[in-house]
């Protein structure tokens, strides 16, 4: 979208395909988590951005190389994104055992005993929209809930309060879900979340009362559930669902193809590296990209 929007108000002549039915690719996921509803109002930047440079938006259109063969773009840039990381090992196609996509985008009705395998960003918003009964289904700005907000986090609107704080610690609703979240390391969990940020997600999971355990390894899964080895001592958690956020792949799959019909590509994105939830860095990638082509 970024390289789409200033390629565009550069003069270039702009067609943006998405496989999906919408613009924004993982935003879309990341919208849905209680705490980042801010994404909802990117996703309306860009796409008044597009309409405004005029740039063509073919959705619903998986690329390929045959399909771009056909056509004579300059250029081609592939911002594709990622692929989860898949589960590797005994019982990973258990029924239990459900994908982070899935379950953000309300494919699976989630148990209520559950355990998140990878702490990373995702493993700790997927635990947090986990612990919201009430997700809305289809968020947009009037959905995002402002007044729950300020009630966990004691911020006293009227400002009456010293500080225009109402206590000092966090008021957290129940959980509607036991939650296990996991790691192979052995380091503090959370470690890797952003510095301004990290502190508040381990606030919320362990105000929810989220088992944050590190140093696991895992077994296998069956119908009993989740086979794991914490502190050298066996454990089954007899958990519904098993969500794996172990990580994400860059999907480049089309650069290949490409190069071999001698159609020149610049990759961006996670496409060029899946490292952590990193938009600025795409976007930023993106945008310098457009102006040096
Ligand atoms: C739950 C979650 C929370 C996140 N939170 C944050 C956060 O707080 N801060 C942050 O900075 N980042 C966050 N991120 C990461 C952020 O969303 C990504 O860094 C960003 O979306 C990467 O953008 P991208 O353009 O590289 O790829 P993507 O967003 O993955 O988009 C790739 C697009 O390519 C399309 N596509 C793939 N193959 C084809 C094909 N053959 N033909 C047509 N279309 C195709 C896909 O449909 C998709 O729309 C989060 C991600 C998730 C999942």
């Amino acid at each position: 979208m970024a390289a789409a929007c200033t390629l565009a108000k550069r003069g270039h002549s702009v067609v943006l395909f998405d496989q999906a039915d919408q613009i924004g690719g993982q935003f879309n996921l990341a919208k849905r988590i209680p705490g980042k509803e801010e994404f909802i109002e990117t996703l309306r930047y860009f796409e008044k951005q597009l309409e405004l440079h005029r740039v063509t938006v073919r959705l619903s259109t998986r690329v390929t190389a045959e399909l771009l063969a056909g056509q004579s773009f300059d250029e081609v840039v592939l911002a594709t994104g990622v692929n989860p990381r898949l589960l590797d090992i005994e019982g990973s196609t258990h029924s239990k055992v459900v994908s982070y996509v899935d379950v953000l985008q309300s494919k699976v009705s989630v148990g209520s005993k559950v355990a998140v395998i990878g702490a990373g960003g995702i493993g700790f918003d997927v635990s947090e929209f986990l612990l919201h009964e009430s997700v809305p289904n289809i968020p947009d700005p009037d959905a995002q809930n402002i007044v729950d907000f300020f009630k966990t986090w004691g911020v006293d609107t009227q400002l009456k309060r010293r500080g225009g704080v109402e206590g000092l610690r966090p008021n957290f609703a129940n959980a509607s879900r036991e939650i296990w979240l996991l790691q192979r390391k052995k380091n503090k969990m959370g470690g890797s979340l952003g510095k301004t940020t990290g502190w508040i997600h381990r606030t919320s999971l362990k105000g929810h009362g989220v088992h944050m355990w590190s140093g696991v390894s895992y077994e296998k899964i069956d119908d009993r559930g989740l086979h794991i080895v914490k502190d050298g001592q066996s454990v089954v958690l007899d958990v519904d669902h098993v969500v794996v956020c172990a990580g994400q792949e860059s999907n480049a799959s089309l650069r290949a193809p490409l190069d071999a019909l001698g159609i020149r590509t610049h990759l961006i994105g996670g496409a060029e590296l899946a490292a952590e939830l990193d938009a600025k860095r795409a976007i930023d990638q993106g945008t310098r990209l457009a102006i040096s082509i």
